[in-house]
């Protein structure tokens, strides 16, 4: 089902991306939220659970790898897609674990073709038997879907916030369009964890606000495959890398004059 990879994901992008922007609300100042509670209990691997895992309860035995002439994953082709910057690769051996994807098979429609697609996994069950090219369609977008949940689920472990800090350095999910932030690079988060409700804005640790991200491809990620929480985690972890909150204002002037306020 994968042999025209390249083809047939170019219908995925239309499918998926159908939210519309939120207004941003006038006014509203953005709150973070750490929300300590719910990561614990979906995630054995994060940050205050820093025990290893390294037992995986994925079998192997019914699946078999899908070992072709393709040099690429699905999961490092799906990030290296335009507009796809702000996602890091997960583990396999993350995805593999059903632990980390509990909870996600009620979400996501055709969750087992999605699951094999994103690990490239050819289940011998569904060899030839299917599908059309809507059914794929449709598959892709579910898998970009699972994807998104468990990437959200996987960027506050340990390894994924490292993957992140990568990507932070990198400067790949932008910077604060603020003046007086100067450049501050920013790090992308959700309004929600539930999906299909707003889509990813990017946070600056300088002003702590929101922000619409600058291509119109990352404006239409769902922002539940970042969550609420993993920016404040994050500098939480590498709180040597939260900047200095600004104290510069923009004040108006009218031929010099400041504009007092009533
Ligand atoms: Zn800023």
């Amino acid at each position: 089902m994968h042999k025209d990879k390249g083809d047939h994901h170019h219908h995925l992008r239309g499918v998926v991306r159908s939210h519309s922007e939120p207004a941003l609300k006038d006014k509203s100042s953005y709150t973070p939220s750490t929300s300590f509670a719910a990561i614990g209990h979906y995630n054995d691997n994060n940050l205050f659970f820093e025990e290893e895992e390294s037992e995986t309860s994925c079998e192997d035995s019914d699946v078999r790898r899908f070992d072709e002439e393709e040099d690429s994953s699905w999961i490092s082709w799906f990030c290296n897609q335009k507009g796809n910057e702000f996602f890091c690769e997960v583990d396999d051996d993350y995805i593999l674990d059903d632990f980390n994807r509990s909870g996600l098979r009620n979400q996501v429609p055709f969750y087992d073709y999605a699951l094999d697609m994103i690990l490239d996994v050819e289940s011998s069950d569904i060899d030839g038997t299917l599908h059309d090219h809507e059914q794929n369609n449709l598959i892709e977008s579910a898998a970009e879907m699972l994807y998104g949940l468990i990437h959200a689920r996987y960027i506050t472990t340990t390894k994924g916030i490292s993957a992140m800090l990568e990507k932070y350095r990198n400067y790949d999910f932008g910077r604060c369009p603020r003046v007086n932030c100067n450049k501050q690079r920013c790090l992308p988060v959700g309004e929600s964890d539930i999906p299909r409700l707003t889509t990813v804005k990017i946070y600056c640790p300088r002003c702590e606000d929101i922000y619409s991200p600058q291509s119109r491809h990352q404006e239409q990620i769902d922002g539940a495959y970042f969550g609420t929480t993993f920016p404040h985690l994050f500098f939480l972890t590498y709180g040597h890398l939260k900047p200095e909150k600004t104290s510069q204002n923009y004040a108006p002037r009218i031929f010099g004059f400041k504009v007092h306020k009533k």
